[in-house]
């Protein structure tokens, strides 16, 4: 199972220091955790973290260009010598505020591979999609435009977290079916582009106000591999009491 633990644009430097010191010291899952830090955080999680066989450390964005004319970004090989193991890419929030299209988070992705990054790519439907009944076509098209021109092989390092964007920091999640249904389909639309195996490996995890209520009917869902935790992941404590649910 794969737990990815977004942090948004929250802590300090020092409060990271604090919030890694007692996860750190704390986690006892074998399960994989994922704490995608803001960028400033990450020359102290590398010194946290490096070496971590459960604990790995996350980005949450990456730049879509290589070159140094770029400023005030951040470049998948920037972010890979930090010690980073993988980047959130296509997240809804950068989506909506920053405009990102399908083809720049098409150019993130395959950059962060050529740079030896994992990566997590953010898929879902908005509350005027969900309202219409247009959840499918919005899925198809996001997936379409981000994985234009991947290999199979390379499927294997990307994660996708299906992330209805009404569902996030909202208190409000799909019903379990539908959640299930969804991630059906995105794995149906990795078979048609891809192969049937892809579809059938492909990490598929589920984020949107997950919380220590939901978690685990979450997990049990058939075809959903982990998820994906905002606002739950905050507080140290809280996100430790909410792994602590979690079977071994
Ligand atoms: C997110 O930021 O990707 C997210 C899932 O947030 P939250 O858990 O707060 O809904």
């Amino acid at each position: 199972m794969k737990i990815i633990a977004n942090l948004k644009m929250n802590k300090t430097v020092q409060e990271t220091k604090e919030y890694l010191t007692t996860i750190v010291s704390k986690y006892n899952k074998k399960h994989e955790l994922t704490l995608c830090l803001p960028y400033t955080s990450l020359a102290l999680g590398q010194f946290f973290l490096e070496g971590n066989e459960f604990i790995k450390m996350g980005a949450q964005n990456v730049c879509d260009e290589e070159v140094d004319k770029c400023t005030g970004e951040i470049s998948a090989q920037m972010l890979k010598s930090t010690g980073a193991h993988s980047v959130i890419v296509g997240h809804s929030e950068r989506r909506v505020k920053f405009r990102e299209t399908g083809r720049s988070i098409n150019k993130k992705i395959k950059l962060a591979l050529k740079n030896g990054l994992q990566v997590i790519l953010c898929v879902g439907e908005n509350l005027a999609e969900r309202n219409s009944k247009k959840t499918k076509e919005s899925l198809k098209d996001q997936l379409e435009d981000c994985l234009k021109g991947l290999y199979e092989n390379e499927l294997e390092n990307i994660t996708i977290a299906y992330e209805p964007v009404w569902a996030i920091g909202t208190g409000k999640i799909p019903l379990m079916r539908e959640i299930e249904q969804s991630v059906k389909y995105i794995r149906k639309n990795i078979v048609e582009y891809f192969s049937q195996k892809a579809g059938d490996e492909i990490k598929v995890v589920y984020g949107g106000s997950v919380n220590n209520k939901n978690v685990l009917s979450i997990i049990r869902i058939p075809g959903v591999d982990g998820v994906l935790i905002g606002g739950a992941c905050l507080d140290a404590n809280n996100f430790l009491q909410l792994l602590s649910i979690l079977p071994n």
